[in-house]
């Protein structure tokens, strides 16, 4: 039976709004290389599908008081391109993302919208606390990206809002991102990491993917870095971190993991893995804002 699809293509942000506000249930398409899939494989049969790929809107990024607004529209490409220097760490995490199709397509307001814990796009925007900006007809709301995504696949957008942009501070320090898989591209996480150090605040932040039902930020690894750093005068020395401290900030960025076996890695392995990629890429964080 032939299931026919109503396609709504807005022109503008407003008339965006308001065909959403019209059809709750219209299904938004920004990139299409998530809903496609699904379209495909009859995961879902949208009966109205909101195309917003000709509102220029979405598709804008620049400063405001000196904090970075991205349309939820813009592409990995362009934000390797464009905002590589500002944002080094989601440039490092976009440039994993799939294939050049896939990054010429793909966006993060849609990694946002799937909130998958193997996105690749949502751990630098935890390391850089970002906010998820979600417009609606009667206004917009800035909500903290942690609590944006709610659980594995969902997020918190109500039915007539639409993502329009996230907003994050670029970056002040090295920033560093590294997944995990059984190739090079093309591929799912098995796991995956970021880390941004911020030297005003004297801390460094570090959140894993696709170790868990939402990326987690390794709180008590961040804590215990920050009283390691302090303690040892690192911040005005300069000098490397010591073995013991990036073995047991390794540690403890394992012990935030609350990974599941599945087809793509053990629970144990990925345990493991976010271990190991939180002491090298602190090393590499660390040379780097050493030498800076
Ligand atoms: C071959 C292949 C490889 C891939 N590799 C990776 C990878 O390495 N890493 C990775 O993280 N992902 C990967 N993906 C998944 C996908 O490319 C990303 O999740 C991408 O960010 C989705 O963006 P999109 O613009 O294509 O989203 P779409 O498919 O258009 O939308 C995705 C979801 O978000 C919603 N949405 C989109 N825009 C908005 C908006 N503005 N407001 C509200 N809701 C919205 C849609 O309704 C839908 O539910 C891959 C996909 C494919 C097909």
């Amino acid at each position: 039976m032939i299931h026919a699809v109503e396609v709504l293509a807005p022109d503008s942000l407003g008339e965006a709004l308001a065909m959403k506000a019209a059809h709750p249930d219209a299904v938004p398409i920004a990139g299409g290389t998530d809903l496609m899939v699904a379209l495909n494989f009859a995961r879902e049969r949208p009966d109205a599908i909101l195309d917003l790929t000709r509102v220029a809107e979405l598709a804008q990024w620049g400063f405001d008081n000196g904090t970075l607004r991205v349309g939820a529209g813009v592409s990995y490409a362009r934000i390797i391109d464009e905002l590589g220097d500002r944002l080094p760490g989601l440039a490092m995490a976009s440039r994993t993302v799939g294939s050049p199709q896939i990054r010429n397509r793909g966006t993060v307001g849609g990694n946002l919208g799937t909130a998958s814990p193997a996105g690749d796009g949502l751990p630098p925007l935890y390391v850089s606390d970002a906010e998820v900006e979600l417009a609606g007809v009667s206004g917009t709301r800035r909500v903290p990206v942690a609590e944006f995504v709610t659980g594995p696949k969902r997020q918190a957008a109500r039915d007539d809002e639409l993502i329009a942009a996230f907003v994050l501070p670029p970056a002040a320090g090295p920033q560093q991102f590294a997944k995990v898989g059984p190739r090079n591209a093309m591929v799912i996480a098995v796991c995956s990491l970021s880390l941004a150090v911020w030297p005003a605040q004297r801390r460094v932040a570090v959140c894993l993917g696709s170790a868990g039902p939402t990326p987690i930020r390794a709180i008590e690894a961040e804590d215990f870095l920050a009283g390691a750093l302090e303690e040892d005068g690192l911040w005005d020395s300069r000098a490397p971190i010591g073995e013991p401290a990036a073995a047991r900030f390794g540690e403890l960025v394992g012990a935030a993991a609350r990974p599941i076996d599945d087809v793509r890695s053990t629970a144990a392995y990925r345990r493991h893995a976010v271990a190991v990629l939180a002491r090298r890429l602190l090393g590499w964080a660390w040379e780097e804002h050493r030498c800076a």
